[in-house]
């Protein structure tokens, strides 16, 4: 059962008091007291964990600091949509908001190469009116030869150049929790230029370890991609994880299922789950082509697959695009050959603008 809080509400105040005194005497049910502190106002969530199914909801609407009583109807606590459940997802990160409604696309490098490919990346995305982007600087690697990433030793460019063409949020995949502070500290020498978003990989779905220590920070969100062979119900408790330790800015990233069965693709393409997880959870959903599909192979229209399966995703709902370019594909440290061109950001940008209309009038359908 999850008791919302009137917005603001006074820690120290007698009607706050009353409450907890009230939900402290209550046999057999634990309180954990969730704050998100926003720019307007802070809202106070209490989960009660335990036996709540005899609890009276009216009862504990009825005290003068609770705006609503919710019942939990699903696993996934704090990051599930339950019945009745009205709150609203999303947050804002850097002056960027993140939301079921609104709709970002972050181009990038998979693997940071070279200063010059970032700071050629990070230009053609100003050019085009972009504010986020990928950059890889740990890299999970299949084979223990291959290259890993620059790690540390790239975040000082990284940071200073996403800062100079005005990047608000980089999506930079962690491998390991220590990562977390190299990223905060890169980011605190250069003086917080711009912001980060943590990205836990499909291959650390279920490292529960990991999950837990960046759920601990609430300093940067978080991007869960979906394990790639493991269930969705087993892939949103993972999220929730994040959530249970106190971070919900959490999105959600679908970026295909390993499988034969997706072949020629690298995954098969599992954006049919978009709106299943906004039906399922409040997590804005980003959807991953790159990684999806593989490659940069075109149907005969002339269109890649790459730029037909993101449409796919679009036009579902989703909140996201997290997608590889690079100035020069060839000369990609890793995932060179599904990585779009800077000469096809525009084109990339457009076509994704198109689908992102066209689903924002196919809600105007459902309410005429
Ligand atoms: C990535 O986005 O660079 C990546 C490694 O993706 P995934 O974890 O989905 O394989
Ligand atoms: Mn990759």
């Amino acid at each position: 059962m999850i008791v919302i809080l009137k917005p603001d509400a006074d820690k120290k105040s007698t009607a706050y008091r009353r409450l907890s005194d009230y939900l402290a005497q209550l046999p057999n049910i634990k309180c954990r007291v969730h704050e998100e502190v926003g720019t307007q106002q802070t809202l106070t969530e209490i989960y009660l964990v335990g036996d709540t199914s005899t609890l009276d909801r009216k009862e504990i609407e009825a005290f003068e600091v609770v705006d609503r009583v919710v019942r939990v109807s699903r696993e996934y606590r704090v990051l599930g949509r339950h019945k009745d459940d009205t709150r609203a997802g999303g947050f804002e990160y850097n002056g960027v908001t993140f939301s079921q409604d609104n709709f970002h696309v972050f181009a990038g490098l998979c693997a940071v190469s070279t200063r010059e490919h970032v700071e050629q990346m990070c230009r053609a995305l100003k050019a085009h009116g972009q504010v986020c982007t990928r950059m890889g600087a740990y890299k999970p690697r299949t084979n223990p030869y291959a290259f890993q990433g620059h790690g540390k030793n790239c975040l000082p460019y990284v940071f200073e150049l996403a800062g100079k063409y005005g990047i608000k949020v980089v999506a930079m995949e962690i491998t390991h929790d220590a990562h977390i502070a190299e990223i905060s500290e890169a980011l605190e020498r250069a003086g917080n230029p711009t912001g980060v978003m943590l990205q836990i990989g499909t291959r650390n779905t279920q490292n529960f370890e990991l999950l837990k220590s960046a759920g601990r920070q609430r300093r940067f969100p978080i991007l869960l991609k979906r394990g790639f062979g493991i269930t969705l119900e087993e892939s949103l408790n993972a999220a929730e994880y994040l959530a249970s330790e106190g971070n919900r800015n959490v999105i959600f990233c679908l970026r295909g299922m390993k499988t034969n069965m997706g072949d020629p693709h690298r995954n098969l393409v599992d954006f049919a789950h978009v709106p299943v997880v906004k039906r399922l959870t409040h997590m804005p959903v980003c959807i991953d082509p790159s990684h999806s599909v593989g490659s940069r192979a075109a149907a005969p229209d002339g269109i890649p697959d790459l730029f037909h399966v993101t449409a796919q995703g679009v036009i579902a709902g989703a909140n996201m695009v997290l997608v590889d370019f690079h100035p020069e594909p060839a000369k990609a440290l890793v995932d060179g050959p599904q990585a779009l061109t800077l000469e096809e950001l525009p084109w990339f940008l457009e076509d994704v603008k198109l689908v992102r209309d066209t689903y924002e009038r196919r809600r105007k359908l459902v309410k005429s």
